[in-house]
C-alpha cells in the first residue's frame, strides 16, 4: 500500500518538476495548456495505479492535480481536466463509475467558484485554503461513500483516517513547491528589472548631463542666427526646424534624467498631497481636451521621503497613459490616494483600451510603445522611480474594458 502511495505521489511530481525543468522561464500562453496536459497524464496515472484496499474500494491522488487545476485556472482550464478524468473512469468501468463521474461533477461544479478569490491571495494562504480544499473534498468523498457501505466498521474510519491525512500532506507538499517555484521567479524578474534599472539610470545621468550643455549652446545660436537679416527665408525655416528638433532632443534627455539617482534638493519627507494635486491640475487640461473626466480622492496622512520632481514626472507619465487610452471615446479617470495599514496606496484607473496579458508583461521594457509618437520610456520611468521608494506597481487590465494600476509605498 505505502508503494502505490509512492508511485502516485511521483506522479504528481511529475508535472512539477517537468514544468520547471524545461518551462519556467518562458512566459508563453501555451505554458498553461502544458501544465494542463502535464496534469491530465498525471491524474490519470494515478488512476492506472490505485491504491486497492481491502473492502473493495479504490483509494487514489487523482483530485490533487484536479484541485491544484481548479483553484488556480478557474473553470475554464478545469474542464479538459474533468473531460480526461471521466473519460478514462468510464473506460475502466466496473462498479462506482456513475458515482465518481457525480462526484466529479460537484467537484468541477464547486472549486473553480474559490479561483478568482484564491488567486487574490498571498502564497502562504493559498497553501492553507488548498490543504482545507482537498480535506473538505475527502471528507465529502468519504460520506457519499459511506451511505454504500453497510455497515461503517473500524476498518473505514481508519481508512477515512489515513485518506485525509494522505491528502493533506500531499497537497501541502506539492503546493510548497508550486509557491517556492512561483516566487523563485518573480525574484528572478525583479532582480534583472532592478539591476536594469541601475544601469539606466547611472547611465542617464552622465549622459544627460553631458548632451545638455552643447545642446543649450546650439539653441543660443541658432536663435541668434534666425534673427539675422541677412538670411532667405527658406534658410529660416530650416534654422525653425533645427529648433524644433532640439527642443524635442532637449526633451528626451530631461526625460532620461529623470531616470537619475534622487536629488537630495528635491528631497521631501510628506504625504503625496501637494504633488499629486499639482499633477492632477497639470493634467485637467489635456484631460478636457479629449472628453475625460477627472475623479480625484485623496485620504492619506502616512508620509514617506521620495523625490518630488520624480514622484510627479511618474504621475504624470501614468495619468498621460491614463487619458491617451481614452483618446477615442473619452471617460473617467480616477485618482484615490489613500492609506493601507502601513502603506501609502495610489490607485490609478482609466476605462480605455486596455491591454491584453502579454501587453502588461511588456510594460517597464525600454522602448515598448504601440503609439505613434511614443518614447516607451514613460513606464520604465515610472517603475524606475517606484522601485526606488520600494514600492509595488500591479497592473490590472482588460482589453477595451480598461486598466488600474495600484501602486503600495510602504512608509
Ligand atoms: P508611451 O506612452 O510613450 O507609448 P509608456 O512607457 O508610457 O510609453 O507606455 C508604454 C505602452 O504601454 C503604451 O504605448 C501603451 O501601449 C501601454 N499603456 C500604458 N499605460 C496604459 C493604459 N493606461 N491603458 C492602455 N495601455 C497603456
Ligand atoms: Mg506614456
Amino acid at each position: 500500500m505505502i508503494e502505490s502511495l509512492l508511485l502516485n505521489f511521483l506522479f504528481l511530481l511529475f508535472p512539477v518538476l517537468i514544468y520547471l525543468i524545461f518551462f519556467e522561464n518562458k512566459f508563453h500562453t501555451y505554458n498553461k495548456y502544458i501544465l494542463i496536459f502535464l496534469s491530465s497524464i498525471s491524474m490519470v496515472l494515478c488512476m492506472a495505479f490505485p491504491i486497492k484496499l481491502q473492502i473493495g474500494f479504490i483509494f487514489d491522488l487523482r483530485y490533487i492535480p484536479f484541485l491544484i487545476i481548479a483553484l488556480f485556472g478557474g473553470y475554464k482550464y478545469t474542464f479538459p481536466l474533468y473531460f480526461v478524468l471521466n473519460i478514462y473512469r468510464f473506460m475502466i468501468g466496473g462498479p462506482g463509475t456513475l458515482q465518481s463521474f457525480l462526484f466529479s461533477t460537484v467537484i468541477f461544479s464547486l472549486v473553480p467558484l474559490l479561483s478568482k478569490k484564491f488567486i487574490q491571495q498571498n502564497a502562504k494562504k493559498r497553501i492553507i485554503s488548498a490543504i482545507v480544499v482537498s480535506v473538505l473534498t475527502m471528507v465529502f468523498y468519504l460520506s457519499t461513500l459511506a451511505t454504500f457501505l453497510p455497515v461503517l466498521n473500524m476498518e473505514f474510519w481508519i481508512l477515512t483516517v489515513n485518506a485525509v491525512c494522505t491528502y493533506a500532506l500531499v497537497m501541502f507538499v506539492i503546493m510548497v513547491l508550486l509557491e517556492k517555484i512561483n516566487n523563485n521567479n518573480n525574484a528572478r524578474k525583479s532582480s534583472l528589472q532592478s539591476e536594469r534599472l541601475i544601469v539606466l539610470s547611472e547611465l542617464s545621468a552622465s549622459v544627460s548631463h553631458e548632451i545638455r550643455n552643447p545642446l543649450t549652446v546650439t539653441n543660443g545660436f541658432l536663435q541668434l542666427l534666425s534673427k539675422s537679416q541677412t538670411i532667405t527665408k527658406e534658410e529660416r525655416t530650416y534654422i525653425d526646424y533645427a529648433l524644433l528638433e532640439l527642443k524635442r532632443a532637449e526633451k528626451i534627455v530631461s526625460d532620461f534624467l529623470a531616470f537619475a539617482k534622487p536629488q537630495s534638493e528635491n528631497m521631501v519627507n510628506s504625504n503625496l498631497k501637494e504633488e499629486t494635486e499639482y499633477v492632477k491640475n497639470i493634467i485637467t487640461p489635456f484631460a478636457n481636451m479629449h472628453q475625460v473626466d477627472i475623479q480625484y480622492t485623496f485620504n492619506n496622512t502616512l508620509m514617506f521621503k521620495y523625490d518630488k520632481n520624480q514622484i510627479q514626472q511618474c504621475l504624470i507619465n501614468l495619468l498621460k497613459n491614463a487619458v491617451e487610452a481614452m483618446k477615442e471615446n473619452g471617460g473617467i479617470l480616477s485618482i484615490v490616494v489613500s492609506e493601507q495599514k502601513n502603506k501609502v496606496m495610489i490607485k490609478i484607473e482609466d476605462n480605455g483600451i486596455g491591454m491584453n496579458k502579454e501587453e502588461v508583461l511588456q510594460l517597464g521594457n525600454p522602448y515598448y510603445s504601440t503609439k505613434k509618437e511614443g518614447t516607451g520610456l514613460g513606464m520604465l520611468m515610472v517603475y524606475s522611480t517606484i522601485s526606488k521608494v520600494n514600492g509595488t506597481i500591479q497592473v490590472d487590465s482588460e482589453k477595451g474594458k480598461g486598466t488600474t494600476f495600484t501602486i503600495l509605498i510602504p512608509v
